[in-house]
């Protein structure tokens, strides 16, 4: 009676670091088999805990110009001093067969995934409070007092830009947190713009027959 849009949904998840946004993003990974996360370009070193091809696909500047001129990207910005872009191909491959994808990208680029897919599914992860994202940011222990002052000045810059965003989920408990962004996925795929044809037999035979019928 209904034909639904068969395209998968485009879930842009942006949060300020030490909201939390890679464990959830793992939780949603490992329990919804129809979720991808896009492996996105940088052209920023290698991390100890990078996976390249995992994390990142690792370019060096001017392979990334390259592919900007190529019009490789479905959206790119120059974040602290490195590139980071989202491959156009893949995701949009993905998209048709149906496979819901997760862009975890930064606040300009969500924007600009906003201004391309009206429909992308835009989610803002807080961190429960003030005083909970500096303990998590000093939790990390690496880095210095300057270091983590600086990421939480970024944080907190970022965290006003959250009425851009569809959605804002708080990451107070990772489990509660993970189901939210389960339900605001599932919610989505309800909504009326989704649907691409109501067909509804409107022969008066066909409805009698349906009335009359002792099988129904
Ligand atoms: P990191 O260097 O810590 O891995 O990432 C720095 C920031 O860049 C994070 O906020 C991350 O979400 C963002 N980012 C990673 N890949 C992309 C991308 O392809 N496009 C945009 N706009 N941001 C990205």
């Amino acid at each position: 009676m209904i034909k639904e849009k068969k395209e998968g949904s485009l879930i842009v998840i942006s949060a300020p670091s030490g909201a939390g946004k890679g464990t959830i993003i793992s939780e949603l990974l490992k329990r919804n088999k129809n979720l991808w996360l896009s492996v996105l370009t940088t052209s920023r070193e290698v991390r100890s805990n990078d996976i390249p091809g995992l994390t990142y696909d690792f370019v060096t500047k001017e392979d990334f110009e390259k592919k900007i001129k190529e019009d490789y990207f479905l959206e790119y910005t120059n974040y602290a001093g490195n590139y980071y872009g989202t491959p156009k191909d893949k995701i949009m491959e993905k998209l048709k067969e149906g496979i819901d994808i997760i862009l975890e990208i930064e606040i300009e680029g969500a924007k600009n995934i906003r201004d391309k897919f009206s429909d992308a599914i835009c989610i803002f992860i807080m961190p429960p409070s003030i005083k909970e994202l500096v303990h998590r940011l000093k939790k990390r222990g690496t880095d210095s007092k300057e270091a983590i002052m600086a990421r939480f000045q970024k944080a907190y810059q970022e965290i006003n830009e959250v009425t851009k965003y569809n959605y804002v989920v708080v990451n107070d408990e990772v489990e509660v947190a993970t189901k939210k962004i389960e339900a605001i996925i599932l919610a989505e795929k309800c909504r009326v713009d989704r649907i691409e044809e109501v067909a509804l037999d409107t022969k008066e035979e066909a409805i009698h027959e349906l009335l009359m019928s002792e099988d129904i």
